[in-house]
């Protein structure tokens, strides 16, 4: 690779950092410029809405290199800058301030937005997003300050904020369009442990609601009315009702786009000069022979050491299981595998589900397609062998908490 290459990368987040690291460690030599919209340097987003809200967890351990780690590993890092266009033909990236940028090989690390209602005071002071550091630096000084919030969605950013408010002292009513949270994801088995575990904490949910409306009081969000006309007043109002991938850039270049960028299992698009990783990424994943876009951390982690390898011109396959962890109150929890909505055909846990500490199984023809280990650690390699052996399992000896985990996948018997 010769040393007068010119790497860059849109997207200064996890995935954009990684992947300036993961060029370094594999041996590039010429040059990185790493291109992001935000003024702070790449940062972690799962404590925004865990430890940093609550105030728990320090600012600089979000950052995912410290700021001399930048000039030490040649990478120039463009902050406060926006890419507006792709021009392909002349490999160049045109910034906001008119300054373009020139390219050999191209990551998108572009990420993903939070949607936004379209109802009445939707934009009204008062009503809240969590996608950044400064999204939470808002959150976390108003916290102290209110004392009812209304949360709209009952995904994993609602839950976690539900729950940092409530430790905070509070009332905390969610607001859900399904009949329990996290429905898709999860089903309704695992669910529930969701809904009682928040039920517990005294937060007042409202299930197959929706929100015709953000009360406004001289301009500042009052309260919603859901569409039984009922009025929910608060101080502040959340919305949290899931993200959308920033695949403008790449479709105004016209690269193929399908629910983000849509790439092959090399992580390369419909260019061979570029690529993309993290949230972005609807990537072929080769385990699955199914193109995937998946938005948690360890995706935009781990994407970079292939994407880098494949700008490096080596043979590279992402075959990850997707991983993700939430922090919810005393439960902490890691999931593993991949599940269409409604894809299995049963749950089996193991372990104490009240006392939530248990492992539940997503099973589809009695193989694993994933699992959720809740307050239970070190299990995650079990659980992997356990979904990638696609063996057929006993599900009553996958139950038994006396039975080593490790028993169960055929290279053990
Ligand atoms: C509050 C919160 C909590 C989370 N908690 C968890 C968790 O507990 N577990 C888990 O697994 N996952 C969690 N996630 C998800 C995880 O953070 C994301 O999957 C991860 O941030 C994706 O990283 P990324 O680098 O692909 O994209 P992003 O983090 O979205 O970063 C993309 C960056 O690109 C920049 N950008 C976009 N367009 C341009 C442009 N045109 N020019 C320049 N820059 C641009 C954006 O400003 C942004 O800084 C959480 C997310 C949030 C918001």
């Amino acid at each position: 690779m010769s040393t007068s290459e010119n790497f860059v990368i849109v997207g200064a987040s996890l995935a954009g950092a990684k992947t300036a690291e993961a060029l370094r460690d594999q041996g590039f030599s010429g040059r990185i410029t790493l291109i992001g919209a935000e003024q702070h340097l790449p940062y972690e987003r799962p404590p925004l809405s865990k430890g940093y809200l609550a105030g728990s967890a320090e600012r600089e351990k979000a950052f995912v290199h410290p700021e001399s780690w930048y000039a030490e590993h040649d990478v120039e890092l463009r902050l406060n800058s926006t890419a507006s266009r792709l021009d392909r033909d002349a490999r160049v990236v045109e910034l906001s301030d008119g300054d373009q940028v020139g390219y050999d090989m191209l990551l998108l690390a572009t990420g993903a937005s939070p949607r936004t209602l379209s109802v009445p005071g939707a934009d009204a002071e008062g009503v809240h997003l969590l996608r950044t550091l400064d999204d939470s630096d808002r959150l976390r000084a108003l916290l102290p300050t209110i004392s009812r919030l209304v949360v709209i969605g009952a995904g994993w950013i609602g839950l976690e904020v539900a729950a940092a408010a409530r430790q905070a002292g509070v009332e905390v009513t969610v607001v859900e369009s399904a009949e329990l949270p996290l429905l898709r994801v999860l089903g309704p088995e695992v669910a529930r442990v969701f809904a009682d575990l928040h039920l517990q904490r005294g937060v007042d949910f409202r299930f197959n609601a929706s929100i015709t409306e953000i009360c406004t009081s001289a301009g500042r969000a009052s309260g919603v009315t859901l569409g039984d006309g009922t009025v929910i007043e608060a101080d502040a109002v959340l919305v949290a009702v899931g993200v959308t991938p920033n695949s403008q850039l790449a479709e105004a270049a016209g690269l193929s786009v399908d629910d983000g960028i849509v790439l092959d299992s090399s992580l390369c698009s419909s260019d061979w000069r570029i690529f993309a990783a993290g949230d972005v990424a609807n990537s072929m994943n080769a385990l699955y022979n199914k193109h995937i876009r998946v938005e948690h951390w360890a995706n935009a982690l781990n994407q970079p050491k292939t994407a880098a390898a494949s700008m490096l011109g080596q043979r590279a396959h992402y075959d990850q299981l997707p991983y993700f962890f939430t922090d919810q109150y005393d439960l902490g929890m890691e999931y593993v595998g991949y599940v269409d909505p409604g894809g299995y055909d049963r749950v089996v846990f193991r372990g104490d589900v009240p006392g939530r500490e248990f492992i539940a199984f997503w099973l589809k023809d009695n193989r694993v397609l994933a699992g959720m280990n809740v307050n239970v650690w070190d299990v995650t390699d079990d659980i992997k062998a356990l979904i990638r052996s696609q063996a057929g399992i006993d599900a009553d000896r996958l139950a038994d908490t006396g039975t080593p985990l490790s028993e169960l996948t055929p290279a053990a018997d």
